[in-house]
């Protein structure tokens, strides 16, 4: 079938062709399944996770989105790496096979937990606008915001990428294996070919029309004109390549020289949307060390991302609202629990909108946001039995006063999740994008080029009044992804993430309160039907939350809309054992031993 006679088909059928829809399209069940690429602890895995069990083990685990990255990452941890090792070979992997979602072209968080000190440390890997970039970078000629995928599709989205130098950062920090090894699974793949998986092949074949507006992006995804099928056998030789650079040459073969002379010549001449970006602005990226965001809970500690990223703080500020609530009493069936759980969150948001941003460029009250008695003011609105009629940013202490307007940024889900544990009690939970799926569409070398620009504020000011999260050159957009590590008496128990946009933060809250209050065990928690409220209307998850659940909740006075919320929420939990929990309603595994 040529690719013109595939879209006329595809628009025929009503199918998502465009936007939101697309990269939200379920997996079929036990995707992955069926494919004959996989070893036998790989369908062990596959087994475990169709039938609801979590993977137990005893030394190490990685949990990743696609079952070919997390057996990159098991083979590196077998054979005695870190977590940090086995992450660039689960990135590497992840980039060719599950490449709407992450890459090199993109960035990410990753949060640490050091076994042998029991420090947390939490790096910034996020894509950074260009120095040319202004305020208006999303506006028309009238100051307008311009329409959403006006602005994703082309190179005026593409902020730095971030994913190279945090890979090489992590390394340096914390890797054992040799690093040009760590590439060796990812480069086979990619040169000899991997088995296109369902989700690979639904998510292009839904993206159709995007992604064919460029020529070599259409090349790849629609070899000889067709769509591509599941198990078909894809090759990447141009990966390969920027891969093997950088094995051989670390992040730098990246940041200068030919990779990074052709991606800003593939940003400033997109057809009908070039960007900014320059050399200079690859060349001066760095990853940045952030203090970590730790807020208690109960008898735990819930570590995470903090500003560029919107994570770690409105989690923390969720849970610590409902902490004086017994929400292991309610149980995770009443409707009552998720009136507090929906209400806090809608007062998190408010306070997201208005005062989260790069911490670089905007004074972000971080403990103000966060503090015991701020949290106690806040959870007080939830007294009571009913849903609150309005909500709005409250007043945290400020180190300086400070006047700023709402946000209204856009976030759609694609993204993918990693945890891992490794043998020497190293914990890390990293959050890696490109933003929207399949991201600008602009392909390089093999990779997908991000558009988190477009995480970013379009609109600049409200009546005169600067919005915190606005574009500015060299600025990092807010997030909210949520990489986290949950402590007790400082040891780590839980390692959670997940995709999904601003969804990120409600999918987290959910496996967190599911684990530590309602006690299930990590797999069952991740699989929970998800329900999230961010400024409103309660999300609830279409054909698994309950009917009477949510008609309870629209007898509250909410409203509800039924929603695919296709998380992909990967989490390990540490007790005595290792249980790994890997999201259904995708494609990814947990492996360990
Ligand atoms: N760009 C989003 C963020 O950084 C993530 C998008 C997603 O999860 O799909 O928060």
């Amino acid at each position: 079938m040529k690719l013109l006679h595939i879209l006329a088909c595809f628009m025929l059928a009503g199918a998502p062709v465009w936007g939101q829809q697309a990269a939200d399209t379920v997996a079929p069940e036990g995707a992955g399944a069926g494919l004959v690429q996989v070893s036998p602890a790989v369908r062990a895995a596959q087994d475990a996770k169709a039938d609801g069990r979590a993977v137990v083990a005893e030394n190490w685990m990685v949990v990743a989105a696609n079952p070919l990255a997390s057996d990159a990452g098991a083979t590196v941890l077998k054979a005695g790496g870190t977590a940090a090792d086995a992450m660039v070979a689960v990135q590497a992997v992840l980039g060719l096979v599950e490449p709407q979602s992450s890459g090199l072209g993109g960035g990410a968080f990753l949060v640490w937990r050091d076994g042998a000190t029991g420090e947390i440390t939490t790096l910034d890997g996020r894509e950074t606008a260009p120095l040319a970039a202004t305020p208006r970078l999303f506006q028309d000629a009238e100051g307008q915001p311009l329409s959403f995928y006006d602005a994703v599709v082309g190179g005026r989205s593409v902020g730095v990428p971030g994913t190279p130098a945090l890979m090489q950062s992590a390394h340096d920090r914390w890797g054992r294996a040799e690093w040009a090894g760590l590439f060796d699974d990812a480069i086979r793949l990619a040169e000899d070919g991997f088995e296109v998986s369902p989700r690979l092949a639904l998510m292009v074949a839904g993206d159709a029309l995007k992604l064919s507006r460029f020529e070599s992006t259409r090349a790849y995804f629609f070899p000889d004109d067709g769509l591509l099928e599941v198990g078909a056998r894809l090759q990447n030789p141009a990966y390969a390549r920027s891969l093997r650079s950088l094995a051989e040459e670390g992040a730098e073969a990246f940041y200068t020289g030919d990779i990074a002379r052709d991606i800003v010549q593939t940003v400033q001449s997109a057809p009908g949307n070039p960007g900014v970006m320059s050399e200079v602005d690859l060349a001066i990226y760095r990853v940045r060390e952030r203090d970590p965001v730790c807020v208690p809970y109960r008898v735990y500690e819930v570590c995470g991302m903090g500003p560029p990223s919107s994570g770690a703080l409105t989690v923390g500020q969720i849970l610590g609202m409902l902490e004086p609530y017994d929400l292991a009493a309610m149980g995770a069936d009443s409707a009552q629990a998720w009136r507090l759980i929906g209400d806090a969150s809608r007062l998190a948001f408010a306070d997201r909108g208005r005062y989260m941003a790069d911490s670089d460029f905007v004074p972000v009250p971080v403990q103000g946001l966060v503090s015991r008695n701020y949290m106690k003011t806040r959870s007080e609105l939830l007294r009571g039995d009913d849903v609150l009629p309005e909500v709005a940013p409250g007043k945290p202490e400020f180190d300086h006063s400070l006047n700023l307007a709402d946000d209204a940024a856009i976030e759609f889900p694609s993204t993918s999740h990693i945890s891992i544990v490794d043998r020497y009690g190293n914990a890390l939970s990293m959050t890696t994008t490109i933003e929207n799926a399949f991201g600008s569409r602009l392909m390089v070398r093999g990779f997908l080029l991000n558009n988190e620009l477009t995480d970013f504020s379009f609109q600049s000011h409200e009546d005169g009044v600067p919005v915190a999260n606005r574009v500015e050159p060299g600025k990092r957009p807010r997030s909210s992804m949520a990489p986290t590590i949950v402590l007790k008496d400082g040891e780590p128990v839980l390692i959670v993430g997940s995709p999904g946009g601003s969804r990120i933060i409600g999918y987290v809250v959910k496996a967190i309160i599911a684990h530590l209050d309602w006690k299930m065990d990590v797999q069952q928690a991740v699989s929970l039907p998800n329900m999230v409220n961010r400024f409103g209307e309660f999300d609830v998850e279409a054909g698994r939350v309950s009917p009477s659940l949510a008609s309870d909740l629209a007898e509250m006075g909410y409203e509800v809309s039924r929603q695919p919320l296709v998380s992909g929420l990967h989490a390990i939990s540490i007790g005595e054992v290792l249980r790994g929990g890997a999201d259904p309603r995708r494609e990814g595994i947990a492996l360990g031993e």
